[in-house]
């Protein structure tokens, strides 16, 4: 089931959406507020985001960049009532993948929404892993799959839901040399070299949250000129 994201400040609107999407079968999350919608985006694997361009806190636009510049691809329809040829521009640039004014009709948006996640879902799969057993890393590390939790040095450590895909499979196949694209397209289903950048910074962040000393990476280690490969003892 695709699960969707509605950051959207008008309650009326947003139940709506709401109510006709859940009709279609889909799993729906509303959020009101921009700067706490942003932090739902990147915390959850969302399959797509509604995202109302005139937020308040923090923007559409605003929202919509921040999401892109933590490396998330998730596709994100934009509604606005600001309906230039301009703010479709600029939506477009920050990253959003469609548009969408207001107003519009609910049968309009069932049918974008619909699109855009055939769309995506060809072009991508979701990483699930293959067990569900625990891994511990020489007693330091412990990954568990079923909570999505990991504790590091017995403390818990909070990590994005791409950022725990990408630890729990490198470290699934110890020793197992990645290179950017194969790892992108394992997590993310793209395997465009385009967002090789993606894997370069969530590498970059997973390692400052985990490791004793980023700049000497004890679990993910670097293999000059190809890729990452986890610690294997
Ligand atoms: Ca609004």
């Amino acid at each position: 089931m695709a699960t969707i994201l509605v950051l959207e400040d008008d309650s009326d609107l947003s139940s709506l959406i709401s109510t006709h999407l859940t009709g279609m079968q889909y799993r729906v999350d509303v959020c009101h507020h921009g700067a706490k919608g942003l932090q739902q985006a990147i915390a959850n694997p969302y399959d797509l985001i509604i995202l109302d361009l005139g937020l308040p806190e923090m923007d559409g636009l605003d929202v919509c960049k921040r999401y892109r510049a933590s490396n998330e691809l998730t596709p994100i329809l934009m509604l606005t009532a600001r309906n230039t040829e301009l703010d479709k521009v600029i939506g477009l640039e920050m990253g959003a993948d469609d548009y969408l004014g207001k107003p519009f009709s609910i049968r309009e948006l069932q049918a974008r929404v619909k699109a855009m996640l055939r769309r995506h879902s060809l072009l991508s799969k979701k990483f699930e892993p293959e067990s569900n057993a625990e891994i511990v890393v020489n007693q330091d590390l412990c990954l568990d799959p079923a909570k999505r939790q990991v504790k590091c040095r017995s403390t818990l450590i909070d990590l994005t839901a791409r950022e725990f895909d990408l630890l729990f499979f490198l470290a699934s196949n110890p020793g197992r040399v990645y290179n950017r694209e194969q790892l992108l397209d394992k997590i993310w289903g793209y395997s465009n070299s385009y967002y090789e950048h993606t894997i370069n910074s969530n590498i970059n962040r997973l390692r400052s949250k985990i490791e004793l000393d980023p700049a000497r990476p004890e679990y993910i280690l670097t293999v000059r000129g190809v890729g990452y490969k986890f610690f294997d003892g």
